[in-house]
Order: structure tokens, then sequence, then C-alpha cells
């Protein structure tokens, strides 16, 4: 498992309840979509009226999931946490809706990757809180109306360009999460800091936002890494020095750049001369698959302009050699 990996590990998984903002006064940064959410909110609560269907576009560990367990929160409702993945046939997510109570919370995390029946089933019961579902087989099979309470759904995909148009459009709400500014990080590392009991410094919280690539669940990662460096082998205190000893050892650099990234970065740049070189031959160099080249190393070196894909092939910025502390060639005379 790479430490500055998005989606959740087993020691996230236990950890993220614990850390996780009970509201919306208490959720850091994403100040545009916190703001219209708590409209949307308000406004439901003084009508006395269940929310309006929400969706939640945005990378892995930007806070979609403690969104979703907020507006429950705020609208005083339970909520129901279920994924596309796991729901493959149009039945299960029948028996999911069919036993959600009034006002209740439905969280449906990669919405993107239900199945085509399910979709179908979940555009009517998002519209007219109505399913149909379907007894026996062939063709004595018999489609059985079903009412539902009114409900919120709160879908998240990672774009939401991936969602068919029909499903999209019964959204009342659509909230972009972006990436988080150091300077947000630095809040969240001082809040998960006080809530597992640890002291951290400015400059501690400083440093592993920094190096924690925009994403709330990577600087809580990180943070229980310098916890346990500090721990072992300081004073128990998340210092600056603490942390850039820590992220040494996990060779997670000032940026964020971890041993994969820079492996790639550093063949583009001293096997290629920066490129332009293609995806399949710089994988071979780096003795990975294309595909985590292309989706694990890339994604992230593209966003901070160190590398950029072009029709010819890979080709490494002049930040690039910047932060490898490499000279770029001399530009060929004429
Ligand atoms: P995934 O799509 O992988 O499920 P996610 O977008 O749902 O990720 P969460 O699980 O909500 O992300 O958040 C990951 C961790 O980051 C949680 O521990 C949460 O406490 C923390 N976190 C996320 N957003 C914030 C925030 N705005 N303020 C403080 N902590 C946050």
């Amino acid at each position: 498992e790479r430490l500055v990996a998005t989606a959740a590990d087993r020691e996230d998984q236990a950890v993220e309840a614990a850390l996780r903002p009970r509201d919306l006064g208490e959720f850091i940064g994403q100040s545009r979509v916190r703001e219209q959410l708590d409209l949307v909110l308000r406004a439901a609560r003084a009508r006395g009226a269940t929310a309006d269907h929400v969706l939640l576009s945005g990378a892995p560990g930007l806070g979609k999931t403690t969104l979703s367990m907020i507006i429950a929160a705020e609208m005083g409702a339970p909520i129901r946490v279920t994924s596309g993945p796991a729901i493959q046939h149009a039945g299960d997510l029948a028996a999911i809706l069919s036993s959600l109570g009034e006002g209740e919370v439905l969280f449906l995390d990669e919405i993107h990757r239900m199945s085509r029946p399910a979709e179908e089933m979940l555009y009517m019961a998002m519209e007219d809180f109505r399913v149909d579902v379907v007894v026996g087989k062939g063709p004595g099979a018999t489609a059985i109306p079903l009412e539902l309470p009114p409900f919120t759904l709160v879908g998240a995909t990672t774009r939401a360009g991936l969602l068919p148009p029909p499903l999209r459009d019964r959204f009342g709400f659509t909230g972009h999460m972006e990436y988080y500014e150091p300077a947000e990080l630095q809040r969240v590392v001082h809040r998960s800091a006080g809530l597992l009991g640890v002291e951290v410094t400015a400059e501690g919280a400083a440093e592993i936002a920094g190096r924690s690539r925009g994403t709330p669940r990577i600087a809580n990662r990180l943070l229980r890494r310098v916890r346990d460096w500090a721990q072992v082998r300081g004073d128990g205190v998340v210092t600056h020095e603490a942390a850039v000893s820590a992220l040494a050892v996990y060779e997670v650099d000032e940026r964020g750049l971890d041993r994969l990234d820079r492996a790639v970065l550093g063949a583009l740049l001293r096997l290629f001369g920066g490129g332009p070189v293609g995806v399949a031959t710089l994988a071979v160099a780096v003795g990975e698959e294309r595909e985590t080249v292309e989706e694990v190393a890339e994604p992230f070196l593209v966003r901070e302009g160190l590398l950029a894909r072009t029709p010819r092939g890979r080709v490494a910025t002049p930040a690039a050699w910047r932060h490898l502390g490499l000279t770029p060639p001399a530009q060929a005379p004429g």
C-alpha cells in the first residue's frame, strides 16, 4: 500500500469514523459547497420537507462520505450507506429502497458503477418515490408498484460527467469537491491531532499539509506515521523535524511525491531527456505496468504541473527538472 494512496486502507477505515467532522461548522474548507449545502438544508428544514437529492463529485478522500453523514445529521435523519458496485441487481436496490424510513438519507458511493437496471429503477425512485418490483420470471412475471416514503439520495462519484444525464438531472443539487489548500489541510491536521491526543506544532502541521496532495485522508494518514516517529524517536510531539524525518523514512518528499512518482519522473528526465516518450516505454523503464504509471503515478504529476501528456508522448515540464534538482539539456542551436 502506498502511503499517499487516495483510497482508504484498513487502518484508515478503523480511525476515520473518529476523525469525521459531525456538522457543517466543523467541516473544514470546501467553502462553496458548504455554503450551497447549508442553504439547501436550511430551506428544507424551514419547509419541514425532506432535502433534495444531492450529488457530490470529487476525488477519493476529499470528504464525500463525511458530507453525506453531515447532511443526515443536519436533517436529524438516519443514514443508510451503500455503493454502486454493491448493487448488481435491481432487486438489491429495491430491497434497500423499500426499507427506508421517511426522510432517511441513502448514501450511494460510486454511483456511476451501478448496474443499468438498478440505475433505471433509481430514476423512478428519485422522481416519483416509487419502484416497480418484478415478481416471477418469463411470461408470468408481474411488476408490483411500491410506494416509497420521501427520502434523500446522496450520490457520490469521482466525476459527475461519468453519470448518464438522466440520472444527473434528477439531483436537485450537485456539489463539486475541490482539492484542499495547504492552509486548510493544516487545520485538518491540527483538528485530527487534537482528537488523537497528539501534540503538534504549527510547523509540523504545515509540513504534513504540504505533503498531503490536497487530500484530508492522506493528511490524516501521514499524521499517524509522523506521530509514530515522534513517539519512538522524538519526544512525542509532531514537530517540523519529526515530519521531515518520518516522511523521509516513508519516502514521501516535500511535495508529496512518493518513490513511484519520483521513479517515473526520474526516468523521464534521466533516460529520455525530458521526453516526449511513450507511456509504454516509460513503464518498461521503471519496471511497472503501463496502467500503474498511467493511473497511479501520472494523474498527480500532471496535476502538480510536473508532467504533460501530449499526442507525441510524455513530456517533463521545467518544474520537474527543478524538483529533482537536475538541469535540463541545453536547447539545440537553431
Ligand atoms: P472515498 O470517496 O474514498 O470514500 P471520501 O471523499 O468519502 O472518500 P471521507 O471518507 O469522507 O472521504 O474522508 C476521508 C477522511 O478525511 C475522513 O477521516 C475525514 O474525517 C477526513 N476529512 C474529509 N474532509 C474533511 C474536512 N473537510 N475536514 C476535516 N476532515 C475531513
